[in-house]
Order: C-alpha cells, then sequence, then structure tokens
C-alpha cells in the first residue's frame, strides 16, 4: 500500500488536473503515451509523467524530459514509430521523478543536459517539498539503482546553444521557481518553447523548496523568461495536455506575483500560515486555474519560511 501511495505521489508532482488519470496509469494498466504533433518535426508526448517533447533534427532525436519509471522504453517505442534517426540526446527539464526517471531506460550513449544545479540534485533526488511523506518510505534513488546511468554529461548555468540552423537549440536559466534548475528549452526554427514544470500549467506551482525551488523568485524568473524569449508561437508547459502562448506565461508570472502579495500582506498583519491558506481564492480573473488547498498551504510555508531569512 505504501508503495502504491509513493508513486502516486510522484506521479502527481506538478499538475493536480492530471492527478487521478496519472494515478491509475502509473499504479497498473498499459503505459500509453499519447502523441501530438505540433510541427513537422516536434511531437508532444503525453501520460506517465510530465509532458516530453521529441525534436527530429538532421543527425539524431533530441528528447526534452522522460517520465515516470518504466516510461522510457515507452517513449522510445512511441519514437519508432515517429522517425528512424537515432536518439541522440536528452534534456531534462528539472529534477522531479515524473521528468527524469526513463532516462535510465535510454541507451548510455545518449547526451544528457541539464542546468547545472539539476546535475547536483539529480545526484541526490532528494524528497520534494509538499509531497514527502513524513514518516514514509525514504525516496528511492533510481540512478543509484542503475549505477548513475542516465545522470547528466552535460551542464549549463544561465544559457547554452546547441546545434545551429534549423536544428537548434538554446537552453535558458532564468532563476529559481519550482526547483533551483529549472530550464527553459527554445527549438528557435520551430518558434517552440518547453516551459517544464516552473509554467506546469494553469495551476498553483509546487514550490519545491528542498530542491531549492523559491515562491519568493518564481514569479520573477517567469517574467524574465518572457521578457527574454521572442518569437515563440508555442509553449508546451510541464504537465497540460494543450499548448499554451507567451500570453499565458505572462499572466502566469502575474498570478504568482499577486500570490506572493498575498501572503506578505497577510503574514505582516499577523496571519498564520494555517488561515492564509483558507482564505486564499483565485482571483476572478484567473479563470480555470486550480488551486488545491495542500497545495496552497505549502507554498504559503515556503514563502513564510523565505521571508523570515
Ligand atoms: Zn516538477
Amino acid at each position: 500500500m505504501k508503495r502504491t501511495l509513493l508513486l502516486g505521489g510522484l506521479i502527481t508532482l506538478g499538475g493536480l488536473s492530471m492527478t487521478v488519470a496519472a494515478y491509475q496509469q502509473g499504479a497498473a494498466g498499459p503505459k500509453v503515451v499519447e502523441v501530438e504533433k505540433l510541427r513537422d518535426n516536434l511531437f508532444m508526448l503525453k501520460g506517465g509523467g510530465g509532458n516530453t517533447a521529441v525534436f527530429v533534427g538532421s543527425n539524431g532525436i533530441t528528447v526534452v524530459d522522460t517520465k515516470n519509471p518504466g516510461w522510457g522504453q515507452p517513449i522510445l517505442d512511441k519514437i519508432k514509430e515517429l522517425s528512424n534517426k537515432p536518439v541522440t540526446r536528452i534534456i531534462n527539464t528539472h529534477t522531479h521523478g515524473d521528468h527524469v526517471s526513463g532516462n535510465v531506460e535510454f541507451p548510455a550513449t545518449v547526451d544528457v543536459v541539464v542546468q547545472e544545479n539539476t546535475a547536483s540534485n539529480m545526484k541526490r533526488m532528494a524528497p520534494v517539498t509538499g509531497l514527502s511523506q513524513p514518516g514514509g518510505p525514504p525516496a528511492q534513488n533510481i540512478f543509484d539503482q542503475n549505477k548513475g546511468r542516465g545522470l547528466p554529461k552535460k551542464t549549463f548555468k544561465d544559457k547554452m546553444t546547441l546545434d545551429s540552423g534549423p536544428d537548434q537549440i538554446d537552453l535558458y536559466y532564468f532563476g529559481r521557481g519550482h526547483t533551483n534548475g529549472d530550464a527553459w528549452v527554445v527549438f528557435p526554427a520551430l518558434r517552440v518553447l518547453h516551459a517544464g514544470d516552473i509554467f506546469s500549467g494553469k495551476v498553483a506551482p509546487l514550490l519545491d523548496a528542498n530542491n531549492g525551488g523559491s515562491g519568493v523568485e518564481i514569479g520573477n524568473s517567469l517574467t524574465k523568461a518572457a521578457d527574454t524569449i521572442k518569437n515563440i508561437d508555442t509553449v508546451i508547459t510541464g504537465h497540460a495536455t494543450t499548448t499554451m502562448t507567451m500570453a499565458d506565461l505572462r499572466e502566469y508570472a502575474q498570478f504568482n506575483k499577486e500570490f506572493l502579495e498575498f501572503v506578505r500582506a497577510g503574514l505582516q498583519g499577523g496571519k498564520t500560515v494555517d488561515a492564509l491558506a483558507a482564505e486564499y481564492k483565485v482571483p476572478a480573473k484567473y479563470s480555470g486555474y486550480q488551486a488545491a488547498e495542500a497545495r496552497v498551504k505549502s507554498n504559503v510555508q515556503v514563502i513564510a519560511n523565505e521571508l523570515k531569512k
């Protein structure tokens, strides 16, 4: 039973809306990867954890994020239906198990690229703030279990460009948010951005303080991304099943900044974390946003801890 609960926890890292479906897929049943074609050579693979992007370049395929444990091979099988080119590179947007665990099922020759803080986080695979279960079993480190296979081979700090021309991929880091290593992955020729879980969808973010996440910084990091990355028509989020736009990203930055100010003002007014969590309502202008009380409470606590420092 504990094992089932742990899996459920892994799977619900990013999006609240997909909790039940993802839980059922993860707990048993066939591992179904659903493909959405975004461009002739770019696909979004849904199911089994975070959204995966498959970018078919001239000489090989880049995969962004590899889902929950056991989903690496289903991703590889699905890619074979899309292209006969080899997978040469994985980019992980951040350290969470529902985005990196499939790495261990890819050939050991595949390059793995991440932001440098994520490389450190992937060595530890620390429990996730807001999801770790007091008294539960310690988190399993899937990379230790696989003798380090799938760990990063190449890192960047603030920006790195891979390949050129139609194959170009730009990687950015704009500061802390969901974790302290959230990579932004841009395919400039296709005008597509994969934002990972720093923008997981229209949902209260998971602020994973254990892995460097920050409720004080997330709004600024999102704004910096929206201001810096140009010429994007399509945004893949960490977990939403439909793609979004840069206008959605800008709105999400504002949503997070307003949440920070709600917490800051409430704490200054002498309110407790529990009272603020109970009081919070998503402002009406953010229609369709979800903010479960447990997530909100965890985020209020993370921000309160940060403001105390
Ligand atoms: Zn995540």
